[in-house]
């Protein structure tokens, strides 16, 4: 891919209320921009790599044999009337009205399309158990949208649902699609911990948060530092240097950023909503449901925050827009310039994701913007093109390395 066409409108300076590192890089690298408090266009590097999030998590889900769908944003008022939660959601939802005066909302989330979408058809536990997932955008109107698309009023989420005929079957899939979950964050590169969000009452894992680590986290999570022990402050504020509840370890904090929620439902909307089944006892029972969330577009932020060090970016691989990312130092016409074109063009056969900075800049202006697109590989065709020799740098090692342009082609990225 040639940079001079793709459309990066990099910024000179740091819009102020950015604060923090992903939010400033997402802005001055032109990944994203702002329309209105918490609502972002997507500019094509970032959704390059918001797409690559995607795939990774329709890929795990796939997998475990839940399948993809998409519901529609725009919700009737009557459905939300019906699982009572018009009113318990409260300014959050954001609410609008058609031209015949029928009230809407903008879906912050699902459980109640999904609901409706399935009672029609599930009237016998032999089309039990269903697993549906779609990934939309949802529409939030939050007190404090801020971090950029960390707490976004539109942003992109991945939300999962599961119909099964009792609670051992929703135990199964809770722990499948936990397994998943596990599986999608590790491919993304994140460090995080699992921690119980379930207050004690409700009892042990009926609902459980995925939390990237990170010092700007909103959400302060407390966790042993000798078992698996971990939860959110909020439900047991245990104090630093305290013994874990488990009698194993010691009490330890740390920040978080919540990227996804697990979540057993039970009947909570089957019961109100009327989604019930013929079971094999030809008893008439509500079905037991699971909800499970990721934000994806806080997923991009998050990756950020643990992948770039003073604002120089360095993406995971599964994620990154590009892979290769090539700078010839002299202008068209030249022969490193044509020498840079025929290695992209010989990468590319080979199946990688290369981007040549083709634009008529100095090295330097190239450089600070490839901090910001953050390859994994820089290849410089610099002041040695004439002897056929060029830099790769390997910008996870920092070594660097002359090559001959037969032995680039040909190399083991
Ligand atoms: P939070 O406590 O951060 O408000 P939540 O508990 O309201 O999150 P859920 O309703 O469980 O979130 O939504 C599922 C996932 O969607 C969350 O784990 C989070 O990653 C993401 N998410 C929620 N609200 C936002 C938002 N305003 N902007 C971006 N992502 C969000
Ligand atoms: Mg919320």
């Amino acid at each position: 891919m040639k940079q001079s066409l793709m459309f990066i409108p990099t910024l000179r300076d740091i819009p102020k209320d950015a604060e923090i590192a992903s939010h400033k890089i997402l802005l001055k690298g032109g990944y994203i921009k702002q329309e209105v408090a918490g609502v972002y266009t997507y500019l094509p590097l970032a959704y390059r790599a918001i797409k690559k999030i995607e795939n990774i998590i329709r890929e795990e889900l796939d997998q475990i044999g839940c399948s993809e769908l998409l519901m529609p944003t725009l919700q009737t008022k009557d459905l939300w009337i019906e699982s009572g939660r018009w009113e318990a959601y409260g300014k959050e939802l954001m609410r609008l009205k058609d031209r015949h005066d029928r009230e809407f909302c903008l879906g912050p989330t699902h459980e109640e399309v999904i609901t409706s979408v399935v009672r029609d058809y599930i009237q016998s536990y032999k089309k039990l158990p269903l697993a549906l997932y779609q990934i939309q955008t949802k529409f939030r109107d939050e007190f404090r949208p801020r971090f950029g698309l960390m707490r976004g009023r539109e942003f992109i989420m991945k939300d999962l649902y599961t119909f099964s005929a009792n609670e051992e079957d929703l135990d199964q899939w809770y722990m499948k699609v936990r397994g998943a979950y596990i599986r999608i964050l590790d491919r993304l590169g994140l460090t995080y911990r699992i921690v119980n969000a379930a207050s004690g009452a409700i009892g042990g894992k009926s609902s459980e948060e995925f939390m990237v680590l990170c010092d700007i986290g909103e959400d302060t999570i407390v966790y042993s530092d000798q078992s698996d022990f971990a939860s959110n402050y909020e439900l047991y504020p245990l104090e630093e240097g305290t013994l874990s509840p488990d009698g194993l370890g010691k009490i330890c904090h740390a920040k978080g950023i919540e990227v996804g929620h697990i979540f057993k439902l039970g009947t909570k909307y089957s019961v109100p909503m009327g989604l019930n089944f013929i079971d094999v006892d030809n008893q008439k029972k509500p079905v037991i449901m699971g909800c499970y969330g990721i934000g994806v577009s806080r997923l991009l932020m998050a990756i950020l925050e643990q992948h770039n060090e003073n604002l120089k970016v360095l993406w995971p691989k599964s994620v990154a827009p590009f892979f290769i990312h090539i700078l010839p130092v002299d202008k068209v016409g030249s022969i490193g310039f044509s020498m840079a074109l025929d290695i992209e063009k010989s990468l590319q056969e080979r199946g990688y994701e290369v981007l040549v900075d083709d634009r008529n800049e100095s090295l330097g202006v190239k450089l600070n913007d490839a901090d910001l697109i953050g390859c994994r590989y820089r290849i410089i065709v610099g002041r040695k093109a004439q002897e056929g020799i060029l830099e790769v740098k390997d910008m996870k090692t920092n070594e660097t390395k002359e090559m001959k342009m037969d032995e680039v082609c040909h190399f083991a990225f």
